[in-house]
């Protein structure tokens, strides 16, 4: 494992981001919408350092497999009511974007007043929506991240630093428990 972002930066960069949605809605009742389960540390971090109304809720997707993309999966089951509401969707990354694309336009169903988007990481040059995410903490290269609610096979999520696998690391099986 290597340390991409090490636990004090991934705070800085969080609160940067906390800044900059505050700076935004000021004192507009905001609901974020977590996309689980990536997101349950950043989701968690950035709601405390978030000084203003504040409905929480998450949904579910899906795509993963190992390393590798499957078919997208989206489960709102989870979600609170959204109508007339200004949404922020947070995720962990924003890779290729489909899956934020998607969720946007699922959630876009349900009326709210207005949907923008804060992820963690955002993955350089590998782009293939019409779309940026609205914040982002960090730019990261183009390779597989762990840590900070990111997994490998359901593994590493409850790393504090954002790391990256190493050749060694993905030879084993990590899925937990064993
Ligand atoms: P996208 O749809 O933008 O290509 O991918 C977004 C989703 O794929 C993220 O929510 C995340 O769950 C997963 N993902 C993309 N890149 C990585 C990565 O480097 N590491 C991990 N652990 N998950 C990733
Ligand atoms: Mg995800």
């Amino acid at each position: 494992m290597r340390v991409l972002i090490d636990e004090a930066t991934v705070h800085e960069g969080v609160a940067s981001m906390a800044n900059e949605i505050r700076e935004t809605y000021v004192d507009t009742p905001l609901t974020i919408i977590g996309v689980l389960t990536g997101s349950v540390v950043v989701l968690a971090d950035l709601i405390r350092k978030l000084d203003m109304p504040l409905r929480v809720g998450v949904l579910q997707t899906s795509s993963y497999d190992g390393t590798q993309r499957g078919k997208l999966k989206i489960n709102v089951d989870l979600m609170l009511d959204i109508r007339n509401r200004h949404v922020l969707i947070v995720d962990d990354i924003f890779d290729t974007g489909h899956t934020m694309h998607e969720v946007i336009e699922l959630l876009g169903e349900f009326e709210p007043a207005s949907v923008r988007s804060a992820v963690l990481l955002v993955k350089t040059g590998k782009k293939e929506v019409a779309m940026d995410p609205d914040f982002a903490a960090f730019d990261i290269p183009d390779e597989f991240v762990v840590g900070y609610g990111l997994d490998y096979n359901d593994a590493y999520r409850h790393l504090p630093f954002v790391g990256v696998l190493e050749p060694d690391d993905l030879a084993e099986d990590r899925k937990w428990p064993d």
